[in-house]
């Protein structure tokens, strides 16, 4: 296959920023593709939290003045270059516009910064306009979420006629349609786009707003979201977020790809934050990774109760709500629970109020912690998942790695990721609930907890959970037969 030239622009890229599955999704894809050949080039801002430990970033050199709204604003760019994939990773910096304590809002109010329509055009200018200063055309511009997608809108409007970027297509990945870039429309104006682009059920407008990914999904030549099931859900009215419609006009041009994990990242066998490390073929490392989670948690070492674990952004999605409803019958039955999270305040509360109420089964981490996220992995026996809606989910894959069998509603990358146990012919990798009930949810718990007590069965689910292969290659080459495809149907 011939290598293609790739540039990239998201929000969050490990291990230099996250803050959920979109980070985990860029530190790897592009590697991956660079590694498989191709010459990629990746964007992210430069935020006053990255984490840049262990990288040695280089200045550009150089630097541009962007227009946003009628203002020019200066970009500076730094680089690194990793050198075993040749993949050369970009740093976009403004400190007015990212030198803030978090991401897309503040940490204390959860409220969104007033302004992430100019950090996001800013941005999006930023990377084409740093593509152009240093000579680098790419075959494919591969946008990532809202705070991306204007790319793909410029290639279209801005760039129509700029010969650098004659013939170049356009990618827009949707890694979770709840988040869409929502603005006033008087906040039109700085996109920089001529007035009468914005009008009503035009590309831009959504109910009286401007709206960034309804841009990007009717610019992009191709959408792709992040599992197969999620790439047919978002076409109707339950899971589409009102972007339905546009959705299913693009439906020729939508594919789900789902997304790969990291296994040098997430392994039990060579996961180095773990106090034991185990294989499919000697478990005893994870039973003493459960003594020492337990520990940790100060929760009774009780080895013969099921230990659930949740790993979690504390949101509504995650299905919180299920979990406060059935709260009470959950914690009757015979099991202990570990949670580790941070998110909506309510949801803060409704554990720690549970956590006061049963001392000895339920232990709350409200903090960001990749070392215990790896550790509860490892140490429960189930993990749990009751999204409402869940565009690909990675702890789940992370978990059957783990030999920790996934409980999980039957909605988006959950179904394709998860087999639910048959018990007459003993073959599943976890436990799938139908409908979006209390009920449901704790009768998959009870199936659960059953089928613990029988140990050999639950080993079978375990170890066939551990042989799962979800990694990056997979995914990898069906992005390069897209960006193939694309390129084919440009030069006709
Ligand atoms: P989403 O992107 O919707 O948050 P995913 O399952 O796709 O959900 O990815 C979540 C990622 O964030 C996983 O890698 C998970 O381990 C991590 N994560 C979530 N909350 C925490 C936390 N409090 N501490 C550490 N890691 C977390």
């Amino acid at each position: 296959m011939p290598e293609l030239k790739i540039l990239v622009a998201a929000s969050e890229m490990v291990p230099f920023i996250k803050t959920g599955g979109l980070g985990d999704v860029l530190g790897a894809l592009p590697r991956t593709l660079a590694a498989q050949g191709h010459e990629v080039r990746m964007f992210i801002p430069y935020y006053e939290t990255l984490n840049t430990a262990g990288h040695h970033l280089e200045d550009v050199g150089w630097s541009l003045e962007i227009p946003v709204g009628n203002k020019r604003v200066i970009a500076e760019f730094s680089f690194f270059r990793d050198k075993r994939s040749g993949l050369q990773t970009y740093f976009v910096s403004n400190s007015d516009y990212f030198d803030r304590p978090g991401l897309y809002g503040h940490p204390k109010t959860r409220k969104d910064f007033p302004d992430n329509d100019e950090r996001f055009v800013f941005f999006a200018r930023a990377v084409l306009e740093a593509a152009t200063r240093l000579g680098f055309r790419p075959d494919i511009v591969h946008a990532h979420d809202w705070q991306a997608g204007l790319m793909a809108v410029y290639l279209k409007t801005i760039y129509a006629d700029d010969p650098f970027y004659d013939g170049v297509a356009s990618v827009l990945t949707i890694h979770n349609l709840a988040h869409q870039g929502l603005f006033q429309k008087e906040r039109f104006a700085n996109l920089g786009l001529p007035k009468e682009l914005f009008w009503a059920t035009g590309p831009f407008e959504f109910y009286d707003k401007v709206n960034f990914l309804k841009a990007a999904v009717s610019y992009a030549d191709k959408i792709t979201t992040v599992s197969p099931r999620y790439a047919e859900e978002i076409q109707t009215k339950k899971f589409g977020c009102g972007l339905e419609g546009v959705l299913k006009q693009r439906s020729d041009d939508l594919v789900g790809i789902l997304n790969g994990v990291d296994y040098a990242v997430w392994s039990p066998s060579h996961d180095r934050r773990l106090p034991f490390r185990y294989y499919p073929a000697n478990l005893s490392g994870k039973r003493m990774n459960k003594i020492d989670l337990l520990g940790t948690a100060a929760l009774p070492v009780r080895e013969k109760t099921p230990l659930i674990g949740i790993i979690s952004r504390l949101v509504h999605q995650k299905g919180f709500d299920l979990i406060r409803d059935a709260a009470d019958r959950l914690f009757a039955m015979n099991i202990q629970m570990v949670v580790l999270g941070t998110g909506e305040e309510k949801y803060h509360k409704l554990l720690s109020r549970l956590e006061k109420k049963y001392p000895d089964k339920l232990k709350v981490f409200l903090v960001h912690d990749e070392n215990l996220a790896h550790r509860i992995e490892a140490g429960a026996d189930m993990f749990l998942m009751p999204s409402l809606f869940e565009p690909c989910g990675l702890n789940q894959m992370y978990s059957l790695k783990y030999g920790t069998v996934p409980i999980v509603s039957k909605v988006g990358g959950l179904v394709d990721t998860i087999i639910d146990f048959d018990p007459d012919s003993a073959k599943g990798t976890g436990f799938v609930f139908c409908e979006e009930t209390p009920e449901a949810m704790l009768s998959a718990i009870e199936r659960a907890c059953r089928i613990y007590a029988k140990r050999r069965t639950w080993t079978k689910i375990m170890k066939a959970g551990m042989r799962q292969d979800f990694s990056w290659d997979a995914a990898v080459d069906r992005y390069s037969d897209l960006y193939e495809r694309l390129m084919d149907t440009q030069n006709t």
